[in-house]
């Protein structure tokens, strides 16, 4: 039986019917407030990532900012990382792969380093391996992330606040019911920038393989652009248990 640690004790149900009404600025005020030093928070530095982060810093400068480096990311991601920790003054901490990039591709049968045959054990070796040794090192009890419902199907039934068990800890995730359009006026307000690569027409930007990021096509959810074609929509990293991964 699942057992409650005192790191678990919150009412979870009666937060959620709250934050369904509160704005995320708020909520992310909450979280700084109730987790202190014990909240982080992560980024990919994808299309909209300086959204929650600035979010995050108005009310905590000091907020552990960890981003995974898969090691197969585009060399914009990197850039715009850089210029957002400097405008920012950003404390982030980057989780690399252990894997050498290359040698990975070799052992793992990948002939071309354009293209992923097994996207799972690629994502379950560079990507989820390094987010889970974050956070056994970091120990949060709170992990601001900024997904939201409209981005994609696997995400129309996340909660505000969410046990992990996988992780330990609760994950917040403030822009829930923020649409494109809600992002993007915030973006205005506080002319904060894009990835670079949303000029190019990617919504949702993760690694550099055609089989992982590609530009989304008219219709499309932001997270269509990922994996296309397989029906993958996530990498796991932000599944909350183990199961399935
Ligand atoms: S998104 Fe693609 S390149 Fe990145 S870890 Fe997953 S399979 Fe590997």
């Amino acid at each position: 039986m699942h057992e409650v640690t005192e790191r678990e004790k919150l009412d979870v149900e009666a937060l959620n019917e709250l934050f369904e009404k509160e704005q995320p600025g708020k909520i992310v005020q909450w979280s700084a407030a109730e987790f202190g030093e014990e909240l982080m928070m992560t980024s990919s530095f994808g299309d909209q990532a300086a959204v929650l982060i600035h979010m995050a810093v108005r009310v905590k400068p000091d907020i552990r900012v960890v981003f995974v480096d898969t090691g197969y990311l585009f060399p914009e991601t990197h850039r715009f990382m850089e210029a957002l920790r400097r405008r920012l003054n950003l404390r982030i901490w980057a989780y690399r792969t252990v894997n050498d990039p290359v040698a990975y591709l070799h052992q793992a049968g990948e002939e071309n380093h354009t293209w992923r045959k097994d996207i799972n054990a690629c994502c379950a070796a560079n990507k989820n391996d390094p987010m889970e040794r974050a956070m056994m090192e970091l120990r949060p009890r709170a992990w601001l992330r900024g997904i939201r419902r409209q981005q994609a199907e696997t995400r129309k039934q996340a909660a505000f606040i969410e046990w992990s068990s996988r992780y330990g800890c609760y994950a917040i995730s403030p822009l829930l019911n923020w649409t494109s359009r809600d992002v993007g006026s915030y973006m205005k307000e506080h002319d904060l920038p894009y990835h670079p690569l949303v000029e190019k027409g990617y919504l949702s930007i993760g690694c550099n393989p055609l089989s992982c990021t590609r530009p989304a096509q008219i219709g499309e959810d932001a997270r269509e652009g990922r994996w296309a074609g397989t029906g993958k929509l996530e990498c796991g990293i932000n599944s909350l248990d183990s199961a399935g991964l």
